[in-house]
């Protein structure tokens, strides 16, 4: 990879190559863009293939938080970062060098729990930092308010393509029951929803049939079913040529990241299919919703009157797409960067 090539390309400020000599511990931070605000982003520790596999996996995930907030109209900017490490090496002095870095940007980051950092974890980056938030006592973690978020992009995505104020009978295929695909079943259920459900774990969908009345189904079968919506809730990169010409459902509206395996191309088949895409950094914006109000000083009801932005961004996607022609990916990126050239030009004329 063409290191300055490629962060231009992909419009980031900033990439901080951390590495602590005695503990021979390697992090990167980067920093996609701050013209909304402070760039807030998730930590995620991964025993990554190669170096190259970690600076793509940054670049991309800090991108997608720019985006994320400038779609939540949130005022904070896109960053991320990944600690290159075996998790079962993981120590509490390396997550210690860890708040050391992220204290170094002086708020110019802000950070939070992801794949393999706990919450126990951020206490100990804590002790080095205050820029970090997502500490579980405070709000409870970000799963259920995500899972608010995905309910009401649904029902945004049921309004527009299938004309009905609610899901009341409507057939949804989730895939995946953890922490933010329960409450959603909960919450689809609860609605009247006909759900379908699968999980690696046979404990969970067993749970959920038992407290929903769920069907459950292989894994392999989830994208073939004959439902209205299908509700990618475990992995990224699942909406791809293998996947999509099974899929039978009109709507996909799910909290995954990086649903899309290619953005462009699968984006660009899902519509020639006729399926509604939700796209997922707008859908899924409950937890970065979540972390921002702790950040300000957690107020759940604030929390949740902000989620019902989500809603109403995806009907102005739809439509957007709609009349431009052009993929509800790319409508969403549009929106995005809109909001963000206008924080610039504001700036710009506060400084003249
Ligand atoms: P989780 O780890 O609690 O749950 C994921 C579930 O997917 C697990 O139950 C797992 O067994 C299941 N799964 C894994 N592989 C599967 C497969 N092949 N088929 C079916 N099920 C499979 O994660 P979560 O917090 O519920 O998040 C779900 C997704 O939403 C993730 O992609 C996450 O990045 C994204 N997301 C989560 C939040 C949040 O607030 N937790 C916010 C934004 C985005």
């Amino acid at each position: 990879m063409k290191l300055f090539e490629t962060v231009k390309e992909m419009g980031h400020e900033q990439v901080l190559f951390c590495h602590d000599k005695d503990l021979d511990f390697k992090a990167i931070i980067a920093l996609h863009d701050t013209s909304l605000g402070p760039a807030m982003g998730a930590t995620r520790l991964w025993s990554y293939a190669s170096e190259q596999d970690a600076l793509r996996d940054v670049l991309r995930l800090s991108r997608g938080m720019t985006y994320k907030a400038a779609c939540a109209n949130i005022p904070v900017g896109g960053g991320k970062a990944v600690i290159i490490a075996n998790p079962d090496n993981k120590t509490d002095e390396m997550l210690r060098a860890y708040g050391r870095f992220v204290n170094s940007l002086k708020g110019r980051f802000i950070t939070g729990q992801d794949v393999n950092i706990t919450p126990q974890d951020v206490s100990t980056i804590r002790q080095e930092t205050n820029y970090v938030v997502g500490v579980e006592e405070k709000s409870g973690g970000p799963a259920p308010i995500t899972a608010m978020g995905v309910f009401l992009g649904v029902k945004a995505a049921v309004e527009f393509r299938l004309n009905k104020t609610d899901v009341a009978g409507i057939k949804v295929a989730v895939q995946g029951l953890g922490n933010v695909g329960k409450n959603l079943c909960k919450h689809l259920h609860e609605n009247g929803a006909k759900l379908f459900v699968t999980d690696i774990s046979r404990e969970k969908t067993d749970e959920i049939k038992c407290l929903y009345g769920a069907t459950v189904v292989e894994p392999n079968e989830i994208y073939s079913l004959d439902v209205d919506i299908f509700s990618p809730c475990a992995l990224g990169g699942i909406l791809n040529s293998a996947t999509i010409p099974q899929i039978k459902a009109s709507i996909v509206a799910g909290a995954a990241n990086n649903q899309l395996e290619d953005e462009v191309l699968h984006g660009k088949i899902l519509e020639a299919k006729r399926i509604l895409y939700c796209p997922d950094y707008v859908i899924n914006a409950g937890g970065l919703i979540n972390v921002y109000n702790e950040m300000i000083g957690y107020d759940e009801e604030r929390a949740f009157q902000q989620l019902n932005n989500i809603h109403d961004t995806l009907l102005e996607i739809f439509s957007r797409a709609q009349k431009q022609e052009i993929t509800t990916h790319e409508a969403s990126k549009r929106l995005a960067e809109d909001r963000i050239l206008k924080a610039k030009h504001l700036k710009a004329m506060a400084l003249a």
